[in-house]
Parts: C-alpha cells; sequence; structure tokens
C-alpha cells in the first residue's frame, strides 16, 4: 500500500498558500499540487526528511490548473505531470483521460469537476485507509467554494468523494476525516 505524507498545509490568509502532500507507493515518489507557498524549502525540506530528493520524484499530479497549485512544478525535474485530460514530460504531451487513471497500484486519479472544470482528484490507499487529495474543499472550515465553476457539480463530486475516502487533503488547509 502506498505511503502518504503532508508536505504543507496550504491557505488562504494571509496570503494564499497550497496543500502539498507527498505519496511513495514501492518506487514511485508523487508530489501533489506543488504550488504557491512561501518558501520552496517547506517543500523540498520535509521531502528530504522523508528521504526523497526533488530528482527522485517521478510524478507531480496538478489537481487543477490554477497557478496557486502549479507554480513550483519545475522542482521536480525528472518527473512527469499529470493533469485532467494528459501526461507531460519534457516535450511529450500525452492525451489521456484521467478517469481511473492509476499513477502507480495504491494511486488513482478520478475526475471531479466543480471548482474549475478540469479538477481531478488523486485518491491514495494506505494501511489506514483512503486518503483524496481534492481541491472539492479549499479547507475543512470553508463550507462551499466561493469560486466555483459549477457549485452543482461540486456537490455531486464531493459526495463521490466521500463515498470513495476516509481522509480530505483540501486545497488550502490541513488533512480532516469524513
Ligand atoms: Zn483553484
Ligand atoms: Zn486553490
Amino acid at each position: 500500500m502506498a505511503r502518504f505524507e503532508l508536505l504543507f498545509a496550504g491557505y488562504v490568509t494571509p496570503g494564499v498558500a497550497s496543500t502539498v502532500s507527498y505519496v511513495e507507493d514501492g518506487d514511485i515518489r508523487v508530489v501533489v499540487d506543488p504550488g504557491m507557498v512561501p518558501d520552496r524549502a517547506v517543500i523540498l525540506d520535509p521531502l528530504r526528511a522523508l528521504g526523497a530528493e526533488s530528482s527522485s520524484i517521478t510524478d507531480v499530479v496538478f489537481s487543477h490548473h490554477h497557478p496557486d497549485h502549479t507554480l513550483h512544478a519545475a522542482l521536480f525535474e525528472n518527473a512527469q505531470f499529470h493533469d485532467h485530460w494528459a501526461i507531460y514530460q519534457g516535450d511529450r504531451w500525452t492525451d489521456r483521460p484521467a478517469e481511473g487513471f492509476r499513477v502507480s497500484p495504491d494511486v488513482q486519479l478520478i475526475e471531479t469537476p466543480g471548482h474549475t472544470l478540469q479538477d481531478i482528484t488523486t485518491l491514495v490507499t494506505t494501511p489506514s485507509g483512503v486518503v483524496a487529495c481534492t481541491h472539492l474543499w479549499w479547507n475543512g472550515d470553508i463550507e462551499g467554494d466561493p469560486r466555483a465553476t459549477n457549485p452543482e457539480l461540486l456537490g455531486l463530486n464531493r459526495e463521490r468523494v466521500k463515498s470513495l475516502a476516509n481522509v480530505i487533503v483540501p486545497g488550502h488547509g490541513a488533512p480532516f476525516e469524513i
């Protein structure tokens, strides 16, 4: 099973910072949403403490395309990059739908539009349950999504993710149980 580690808990005030996560599943080492943070060290230092240099990261997942969740992608020079419709590495753009795609045996992507129409959720199967990295929630306190492109889809996809996961890792806050 995969190992989930929170690298940085994001926030929306003051400033804006992304929640950044690390997942290890065998030889696959994944960073989710390396976006805006106060300093790149808040991503790189905890990674190093976990035994993962930036050059050893194999995959990066973007929950969606907003810069607050993508800005530090270039820290990971050897990774391939996943979004809702493709995988990117170097000059290669490989189309594929994200729905059901497995980054590794215990790391799966599903399409969960709502905040934007390009939203995906990363489902991580760990020994203690399923963790969902997703921007369907900003954090554990903000009830709705004031910037949702499609609030109806957001609601439907929240229900879907609740049925699949035990822990939510939101876009801008600490993980919480559901
Ligand atoms: Zn966003
Ligand atoms: Zn965001």
